[in-house]
């Protein structure tokens, strides 16, 4: 059944508890019921079990569910982060890769905890990361948010500051795909790729507008313009490239609960939410669901 969202509120950017945001995917839904948002799109990093728990109950309550995940992929200069939308969960290839995605991340996981082990830090891989079907996509955040809990650090931040980030203690980094493989992976299964949160790109002016090139030329099809990782002036800027390159145009969050305190759902844009004619219509209008 398509719902009707014209002229209404979306997020088109979130996590459940099947990825490192803190909601089920239920509780996701009923959130965004609350706040008025009428459509979502489940982004949960290298797994799609969010998105059939979550089918239900957005059934039940009259919210256009959209099927999506998030992919990291190849990037020195700072964080590429690639969003299908549309996806097939069904789609063989792409339940294949997620799976290994999955075996990648428990392997670097251990190596993580392995480390933090060696600085004299007590915490073991089962007190945390529960999950007998392989399933669930486990990563930094979770054992950021595990070292908070027994007091190590403070806070969100100092975790991936003293330990998880690029330069901490722990630091083990990931073995991911380039962009063009994710974009086709995505296409693959039917959906279409966006570029999520540009700015952590750190690339500005000419540069950007280089890379999105090079991007759009390997397949992609827009750009997460409406992000609160974006400032205003770079919003204006992404908005000016995507219409000169006759690109996609989507809205999130990025939503992960208490894994991501400072962030609201549905608040996309100077504080504010967005409404579905701000972004475009194919993403809609392609939904398997
Ligand atoms: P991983 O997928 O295991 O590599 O972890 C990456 C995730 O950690 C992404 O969702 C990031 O947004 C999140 N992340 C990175 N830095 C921080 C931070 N300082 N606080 C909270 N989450 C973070
Ligand atoms: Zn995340
Ligand atoms: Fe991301
Ligand atoms: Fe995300």
């Amino acid at each position: 059944m398509k719902k009707n969202v014209k002229d209404q509120w979306i997020d088109l950017h979130v996590h459940s508890n099947k990825s490192d945001g803190t909601l089920s995917p239920t509780a996701l839904i009923d959130l965004a019921a609350e706040k008025d948002i009428r459509a979502l799109a489940i982004t949960d990093h290298d797994t799609l079990e969010g998105i059939m728990e979550a089918r239900e109950e957005a059934e039940k309550i009259g919210i256009l569910l959209i099927p999506g995940i998030e992919i990291s992929a190849k990037y020195h200069r700072g964080t590429l982060h690639i969003l299908g939308y549309g996806i097939d969960v069904n789609s063989p290839s792409l339940q294949k890769k997620t799976n290994d995605f999955r075996r990648i991340r428990k392997d670097r996981n251990a190596r993580i905890i392995a480390k933090l082990q060696k600085l004299g830090i007590d915490l073991r891989i089962d007190e945390m990361l529960d999950d007998e079907e392989g399933t669930r996509s486990f990563g930094r955040p979770h054992i950021a948010a595990t070292l908070m809990e027994k007091g190590v650090v403070s806070s969100m931040d100092e975790a991936f500051f003293e330990y998880l980030g690029g330069r901490g203690k722990a630091f083990v980094g990931k073995e991911v795909l380039s962009s063009k493989e994710t974009i086709d992976m995505i296409h693959e299964a039917g959906g279409k790729a966006f570029l999520a949160h540009p700015s952590t790109l750190n690339l500005n002016g000419g540069a950007f507008g280089d890379y999105l090139r090079k991007l759009k030329k390997q397949g992609l099809d827009g750009v997460e313009i409406y992000s609160p990782a974006n400032n205003t002036r770079q919003t204006q800027e992404y908005e000016g490239l995507c219409r000169e390159m006759d690109m996609l145009v989507s809205a999130g969050s990025d939503f992960h609960g208490e894994n991501k305190p400072d962030i609201q759902l549905g608040i996309c844009y100077n504080g504010e939410k967005v409404k579905s004619d701000k972004i475009s219509e194919e993403i809609f209008s392609q939904n398997p669901f």
